[in-house]
């Protein structure tokens, strides 16, 4: 699973709707791997809005990687910004692991980088 699919998902267990606790899920004993792929600026100008930014920087810091603070003005025009947010969002991939809401503690496990969000009937 790469970054940017996590950077989407926020818990969907029933009665779990603070949003400042069912997004971002917190990585759990992850295993990353970095995948080469080829850069496209126009591809991650466009995603920038999509992003949630603040989000984004917390995995950032809990997973030790390396993300500008902010975006910049002219974000197609920064290389080194381009490169940092597709090296993370793009090419880092987590393998196995899990996925904790700091709401409800549910855990999404993630399996050769396929995350599990399914829930048990009790929780839809
Ligand atoms: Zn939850």
């Amino acid at each position: 699973m790469r970054i940017i699919t996590h950077n989407m998902l926020k818990c969907h267990v029933k009665n779990c709707t603070d949003p400042n606790k069912q997004f971002p899920l917190r990585f759990k004993d992850v295993q990353l791997e970095q995948v080469e792929a080829e850069r496209n600026d126009e591809f991650l100008v466009r995603m920038l809005p999509r992003l949630d930014w603040p989000a984004l920087l917390k995995t950032s810091k809990e997973l030790g990687m390396g993300l500008p603070e902010s975006i910049p003005e002219n974000p197609g025009e920064d290389e080194e910004f381009l490169q940092a947010v597709h090296t993370f969002i793009m090419e880092t991939h987590v393998k196995e692991g899990s996925m904790v809401c700091d709401g409800c503690a549910h855990e999404y496990k993630i399996s050769n980088g396929i995350p599990n969000m399914l829930l048990a009937e009790h929780e839809i």
